[in-house]
């Protein structure tokens, strides 16, 4: 097991776009299996190598009890969209919020040893394939709300316990003020 720590909204990784994968390499199976690892013990449906701190274009998957991985991913949506399915990230724990996304999504690419790979998703595979596709180009499921949602989502990501978006608590100074506080 190399379970590795997941980097959190506000960390400026999440929004680095990731490079493409050019060595289909013993360190690449590596990266794999530390996602693969690290989802599972999450637990999440979906993991991409940003969150771990890393700028390659892979992600592995768990839905529908289907495990896998996808390298350099290309996709083709449908047009038909969910408005209104609940979506949330491992980068933002505890949290869930409607995310409009394509219903059907096909993704291309390659898997570990470098063969080419075709993956077809609906619903929530699909959702899957695009959010962590997303984050190999730095863009985050708030970024796919409308502004009303994404406002009720900031809230509550400012809320949330793990947050470094909060405003710092009320600290009284140690120095007397003479009744002048500035
Ligand atoms: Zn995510």
């Amino acid at each position: 097991m190399a379970i590795q720590p997941i980097r959190l909204f506000g960390d400026p990784v999440l929004r680095t776009p990731a490079e493409p994968v050019k060595d289909f390499d013993k360190e690449l199976r590596k990266l794999v299996k530390d996602l693969t690892d690290t989802m599972m013990d999450a637990p999440g449906a979906g993991l991409a190598a940003p969150q771990i701190g890393v700028g390659l274009r892979v992600f592995t998957y768990y839905v529908d009890d289907q495990l896998g991985h996808l390298i350099n991913p290309d996709l083709n949506l449908s047009d038909e969209c969910d408005e209104e399915g609940e979506e949330g990230c491992l980068s933002f724990p505890g949290l869930s919020f409607p995310t409009p996304r394509a219903i059907r999504a096909v993704a291309t690419g390659f898997d570990m040893h470098g063969e080419p790979v075709t993956l077809e998703g609906t619903d929530l595979m699909a959702r899957c394939f695009q959010h962590e596709t997303d984050h190999l180009d730095g863009v985050l499921f708030i970024d796919r709300m409308d502004a009303a949602q994404r406002k009720l989502a900031m809230k509550a990501i400012r809320e949330a316990p793990w947050s470094g978006l909060s405003a710092p608590a009320f600290k009284f100074s140690p120095h007397p003020t003479q009744g002048k506080a500035l």
